[in-house]
Formats: structure tokens, sequence, C-alpha cells
């Protein structure tokens, strides 16, 4: 018995079992199962982090997007989970039912400032329009309110070509080209440059901390001020801060120079 106490817990108790090599587990024949072992969260607490957020949680909801900027609330699948959606949506291309996924003992993670569900550690079950009895409901919930709503072929809105196995077999998906062949291209496009780093351009890079309650941007306090360590102008001292970087690359192939502008939100 141990204290759980940590960045990552499976249940909210106080207190946990470990198993060691010599443990023994065998079914329990006389358990009555009275325990509701789920614990979901509503998306509306989800959004605004309204729980706590070290402990994991139980998710349902129907995929409307595979793009990877969702605008209702992002679910990144890592490894085999990605692998099993990706696999699903590739096989009901043509379906007009939703896809609904009920995600086990799934962790909130922020990126890019904004909330987003993921799979975590060996905990996690992905299930996919599997017959359940909160699948099913929330099937039957939302049927109600789309009655009068046409199914615009749901799955077919849906792409399996976000999920890859292999770097490779993302870079391969665009034309590969020369730097001096870019500007033949005169609407946006993904393209695979295949070149040399020959230089940072230290005096156009720039990074920034931004309050992650109100997106402003915040000054670093020095290391003597104990208040906190960044100043928010409208939420004052704060740490719960996000960084955006901007790396400038100078890249050469063997037909030109290029300079490449790289924005990331950490
Ligand atoms: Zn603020």
């Amino acid at each position: 018995m141990a204290s759980n106490e940590s960045e990552y817990m499976l249940v909210p108790h106080k207190h946990k079992i470990n198993f060691y090599k010599t443990t023994k587990v065998r079914v329990s024949n006389d358990f009555v199962d009275t325990v509701d072992p789920y614990h979901f969260i509503s998306f509306p607490d989800l959004l605004a982090r309204n729980f706590d957020t070290r402990v994991a949680f139980d998710f349902l909801g129907e995929v409307v997007s595979t793009d990877p900027i969702g605008t209702r609330i992002a679910v990144a699948l890592w490894g085999s989970f990605a692998m099993k959606l990706n696999t699903y949506i590739s096989q009901h291309n043509n379906d007009t039912a939703p896809v609904i996924i009920l995600l086990r003992l799934a962790k909130l993670k922020i990126w890019g400032g904004q909330p987003q569900v993921g799979n975590c550690l060996f905990g996690s079950r992905l299930h996919i329009n599997d017959d359940m009895p909160h699948i099913l409901e929330f099937k039957s919930n939302l049927n109600a309110l789309d009655t009068n709503v046409e199914y615009s072929s749901r799955t077919s809105q849906l792409n399996s070509d976000t999920v890859v196995a292999n770097p490779e077999d993302y870079y391969l998906r665009f034309q590969i080209k020369n730097i001096d062949e870019i500007l033949d291209f005169n609407e946006e496009v993904g393209l695979t440059i295949i070149a040399t780093i020959i230089g940072f351009d230290m005096d156009d890079g720039w990074y920034s901390f931004y309050c992650r309650d109100c997106s402003k941007k915040v000054t670093k306090n020095d290391e003597d001020v104990d208040v906190g360590p960044f100043h928010c102008v409208g939420c004052g001292f704060v740490s719960d801060v996000f960084g955006k970087i901007r790396i400038v690359v100078r890249v050469q192939d063997e037909r030109a120079l290029l300079r490449l502008y790289c924005l990331s939100v950490m």
C-alpha cells in the first residue's frame, strides 16, 4: 500500500496497491459488481479544465474530424491507438453512421494552449462503435438530436491519411521538389524538399511566453522574485504559461538557398 500522489493517477483514491513480482492475482467469483467503473468528464469541464487533471478519466464522443486541429475538442491518439482508429476509419469510409469512441483512462494534456485528450501510459483502452451500454446510449441520444439532420456521409468526411506509421510515409505523400522549383507554385501546396541546414538566423528568431488564462504575453520575473515566475498584465503573477518560438533556418540544396520560418507553440 502506498500513497497515490503523483502527476499521473489512474483513480482519485488517496492510496494505491502496488504489485510485486511475487504478487498473485486470481479472478474473484463472489465479487459483487456494484462499483461504476466509469468516470466521465463532460466536454465543458474538460475544456475548462474543471477537474483534477492529474487523474485519468473516461471519454466518450463522436469523431467529427481527423484534422490535427479540431475545433470541438482535440483527441490525440498515439501508437497502437492511432493505428486502430485509422484502420477503423479506412474500413468504414463509406458508412453514414457516426463514429463513436470511448477512451478509458484518458489523460488531459495541453497542446498549443488548448486542452487535448489523449491515451496515456499503459492503462488506456479504446473502444470504437463497440456494443457497450455507454456507446449505444450515446448513439441513441445523437439520433434523437439529429432526427431532422441528414447524415451527410459522416465517415467519408473523415480521412485516414493523418496517421502514418513511418516518417517516410508522411513526407512521401508530397511531391519532392528542389528549392528553386517552389516558386512554380502560386497556391498553397504541400511539398517535400530535401536540403542541408547551413545555419540559423539568430537575429530573426525569437521566443515569448503567454498566459494560459488570457493568452496575453507575460514577462519573466527575476529569479529572486518569489511571488511567481511570470507576470501577466491582465492576471498578475502567474506560473501557468505556454511558449511560442520562431526559428529561422537557412537551408541549401544543390541548386538554391532558402530561409525557412518555423513557428511553433510549446
Ligand atoms: Zn493572464
